[in-house]
C-alpha cells in the first residue's frame, strides 16, 4: 500500500542537493521508495497514477533519469532490456535474478565482500564500488517417492 504523505527520504536528498520537486516528482519519489522490487518505468507508471492520474510515463521517465543523475537512486539491467530503479540503500547489497519469473532477490555475503577487495588489491587497486548479479532458475525439488 502506497502511502502518498508519508515523508520521503529521497525528498530529503534532493532538497540537500538543491532539487525543487513539483507535486508529481515527489509522489514518484515517494512511489519508488516504497517500492521494494526494483521498478521499472512501466510498473512506477502504473503505480504513481493510481495516485495522480496526471502523471504521464514520461514524467516518470525523466524523474528517474534525474534523481540516477544526482545519484540519489540506483538503476539496474537484469537482462531483460528493462531498466529497473531502487533507492540507493543505506547498506551495499548484490541481486540473485530468477531468470524464469523475473523476480528480484537482495543478498549480502561477507566472503564475497571480502574477496572482491582482495582481487582488486592483488591488481594493485582499493575497491570503490561493485555490481554483483547472480542469474539463476529455481532448484527442482526432490519428489515425495525420491525421498522414501
Ligand atoms: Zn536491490
Amino acid at each position: 500500500m502506497i502511502d502518498a504523505h508519508k515523508t520521503s527520504l529521497l525528498e530529503q536528498q534532493c532538497g540537500e542537493k538543491g532539487l525543487r520537486l513539483t507535486e508529481q516528482r515527489r509522489v514518484i519519489a515517494r512511489v519508488l521508495e516504497q517500492s521494494d522490487d526494483h521498478p521499472d518505468v512501466e510498473e512506477l507508471h502504473a503505480r504513481t497514477a493510481a495516485i495522480d492520474a496526471n502523471i504521464s510515463v514520461s514524467t516518470v521517465y525523466r524523474t528517474m533519469r534525474l534523481f540516477e543523475e544526482q545519484g540519489i537512486i540506483a538503476r539496474h539491467d537484469f537482462r531483460d532490456g528493462r531498466s529497473r530503479y531502487e533507492t540507493v540503500p543505506d547498506e551495499h547489497h548484490d541481486h540473485l535474478i530468477d531468470v524464469k519469473n523475473g523476480h528480484v532477490i537482495e543478498f549480502r555475503n561477507e566472503r564475497i565482500e571480502q574477496l572482491q577487495e582482495l582481487i582488486a588489491e592483488e591488481l594493485g587497486y582499493r575497491l570503490v564500488d561493485h555490481r554483483l548479479e547472480l542469474y539463476a532458475v529455481p532448484m527442482k525439488k526432490p519428489n515425495r517417492s525420491d525421498l522414501e
